[in-house]
């Protein structure tokens, strides 16, 4: 299905608003993704915003974290961030401004008397509400000098709908939302005020983010009503959920971007299409690029219900996206981990990459069937490798040293040929020579084709490996 120019909203500008009081997990790569894909997708503008006002919890490592995962990913914001703590005066701009037009109040309650209030409300087992009496009364002299908090005049009847485009239609009674705080006794901003001043100013029209934050919409939107500044749309999407259905944490393993890269050993482009298709459908699309994601996206497709997190699924993702990748790149990702720094062996390893990479499912699988090009005589085995080289299986590999020997080409078709005729004259079945064969060569029951790694070794070094197993004379 193809998007006609005509449904593209003109002027969209969406955020993504990390808090940096940890690594960038999952949930926040993919809420980056969906905010940046809307944005592209309408020919508008993708910007990230660092929330970094909780000073205690924000330390400068996370925000690398943070901005080294999106540039792998590719989502680094279209400007430069955006710190939320810089523009604290602005925020205490606003929370005046709308103590002046009567939108909001200074209160002077204290926290003893806030304290009192609610055990009283849970003693008699009802829902505690702030109910300020300073939301209507004049401070008077007596308040001259003492700490107030600067609270939101919420409307206290009715209701508040917001259409979000993933929950659809959600109510809330006025009565329910709290005066709640603008700015603390100290004059600092809270983070509800912050987020609303930051959206309106950097011009944000679609909040696509976690739908743990939907409750704070309710919050957000009389705060915007009571400035008079444009709504956005909504759009809350549902939390990404562990195989057993419960929030996904790191309990099940949930990691940072860093170590999806880094430990998993994931390219990027599969992590986005698998991060993409958790929680978005297009059709029955499994394999998505980023071209087409950017076609096709839309807040429509975004499930209503948890997507689950399912590392087999990933993992086959990143083999596809590994079989697809160019063996140039492939190399300079999986030389590092083999601790190859010289030419000839990159060269070795560039030629064995098309059987490698046939293979694997991660840059670290890809490393580990690579080791073997680089292993110095004697090979130490595998347990299983070990295992095969028995006493039938000597004598049939000095039979192949022989005949590989004997043979006047090294390639594919003359070691296959030479093998082949071995297990004929021998009387058993190929693979009943292939696996001793493979463990003598590479140390593992694993590898690519045993002709490959017969012609990627090279006549002298395969025949020196065999000889080595088969007590046959080199
Ligand atoms: N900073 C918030 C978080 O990391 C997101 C706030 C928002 O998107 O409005 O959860």
């Amino acid at each position: 299905m193809r998007v006609s120019a005509s449904d593209k909203i003109p002027g969209v500008v969406t955020r993504f608003a990390p808090s940096p009081t940890g690594y960038l997990h999952i949930g926040g790569a993919r809420t980056a993704l969906f905010n940046y894909l809307f944005a592209r997708h309408h020919g508008g503008k993708y910007l990230v915003r660092i929330e970094d006002t909780d000073r205690k919890r924000s330390t400068p490592q996370a925000i690398e974290a943070i901005h080294d995962g999106l540039e792998w990913l590719g989502l680094l914001g279209d400007d430069k961030p955006t710190y939320q703590f810089e523009r604290a005066a602005r925020h205490v701009e606003v929370a005046n401004a709308l103590l002046e037009s009567g939108n909001a109040y200074r209160c002077y309650l204290t926290s003893e008397e806030l304290q009192a209030r609610r055990e009283k409300a849970q003693a008699e087992k009802r829902p505690f509400r702030i109910n300020s009496e300073w939301r209507d009364r004049t401070p008077g002299a007596e308040q001259d000098g003492q700490p107030f908090v600067v609270r939101l005049k919420t409307p206290s009847e009715g209701e508040t709908v917001i259409e979000d485009a993933v929950q659809g239609r959600v109510a809330v009674k006025n009565e329910e939302i709290d005066d709640f705080i603008l700015l603390r006794s100290d004059g600092t901003p809270t983070y509800m005020l912050a987020v609303v001043v930051d959206d309106h100013d950097m011009g944000v029209t679609h909040v696509i983010r976690g739908d743990d934050h939907l409750n704070n919409a309710f919050r957000q939107l009389p705060l915007i009503r009571a400035m008079g500044w444009p709504e956005p749309t909504y759009a809350h999407v549902p939390l990404i959920h562990g195989a057993d259905g419960a929030k996904l944490s790191k309990r099940h393993g949930a990691l940072g971007v860093d170590a999806y890269r880094d430990e998993m050993g994931l390219l990027p482009e599969a992590l986005f299409n698998y991060l993409l298709r958790l929680g978005w459908g297009h059709g029955d699309a499994e394999i998505i690029s980023r071209e087409e994601a950017t076609e096709w996206f839309d807040l429509a497709g975004v499930g209503k219900s948890p997507a689950r997190f399912d590392t087999k699924k990933l993992l086959n993702l990143n083999g596809h996206y590994i079989r697809e990748a160019d063996d140039a790149r492939l190399v300079e990702l999986v030389a590092p981990k083999l601790m190859l720094d010289d030419e000839a062996g990159r060269a070795l390893l560039l030629k064995a990459m098309p059987e490698l990479k046939a293979r694997a499912q991660d840059l670290n699988q890809l490393a580990e069937s690579a080791h073997f090009l680089f292993v110095t005589r004697p090979l130490t085995m595998s347990e299983k490798a070990a295992s095969l080289l028995d006493d039938e299986a000597r004598p049939l590999l000095a039979r192949a040293y022989a005949a590989l020997a004997a043979a006047e080409r090294w390639d594919l078709e003359s070691v296959d040929a030479a093998i082949r005729t071995v297990a004929e004259e021998a009387e058993v079945k190929l693979g009943k020579l292939a696996q001793p064969l493979r463990a003598a060569l590479t140390g593992s029951n694993t590898s690519p084709g045993i002709f490959d790694v017969l012609v990627l070794l090279g006549r002298d070094e395969a025949l020196a490996r065999i000889a080595d197993q088969s007590g046959a004379k080199e």
